[in-house]
């Protein structure tokens, strides 16, 4: 059967050790749709729109990397998409603590889907969207952050 993962995420905007959660987890699962979350509660620096646009360029050559937005739960979006898993990157104990308790009712709520999680590279490690973003709407350059495909230059943000 066709082992199909959603990673989600605000990916606001998308960096470098997202890029490389999905890489590597290419070798685990045969599709990987990110999952772009659309949450009217939380304000989003780069719309949802361009958010998609960024992740489909680094994946432009990649087929089986799927793009796609959802709103309200991670559970039932994956019910919808037929997925078995959700994929999520980890990169220190507060991480951790956060993605076990969210898996945990994940595993109440849908006991079928299983969260698998990928530990970060410690190159990437530091890196962190919150942080970007601030690099970002302070006019510095976060090139060194996103993927190289990508020129943040190309692409507006708003709701700062
Ligand atoms: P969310 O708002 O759901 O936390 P993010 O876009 O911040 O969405 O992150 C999506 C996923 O990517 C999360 O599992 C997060 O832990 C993971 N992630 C974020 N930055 C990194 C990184 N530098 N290395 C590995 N995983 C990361």
């Amino acid at each position: 059967m066709k082992k199909t993962a959603v990673f989600p995420g605000s990916f606001d905007p998308f960096t470098l050790g997202h890029e490389s959660i999905v890489r590597r987890s290419l070798s685990i699962f045969d599709e990987i749709i990110i999952a772009v979350g659309s949450n009217t509660l939380k304000k989003s620096y780069y719309p949802l729109e361009t958010r998609k646009k960024i992740i489909l360029k680094v994946f432009k050559d990649e087929p089986r990397v799927k793009v796609d937005q959802y709103e309200g739960l991670t559970v039932d979006y994956c019910k919808r998409t037929g997925a078995g898993y959700i994929l999520r990157g980890l990169r220190t104990a507060a991480d951790f603590e956060f993605e076990r308790a969210i898996a945990q009712v994940n595993k109440a709520m849908a006991p079928g889907l299983e969260s698998v999680f990928m530990l970060t590279l410690p190159e990437h490690s530091h890196i962190n969207s919150t942080i970007v973003r601030d690099i970002i709407c302070n006019g510095g350059d976060a090139s060194q952050f996103v993927p190289a495909s990508i020129n943040l230059k190309d692409y507006k943000g708003e709701n700062v």
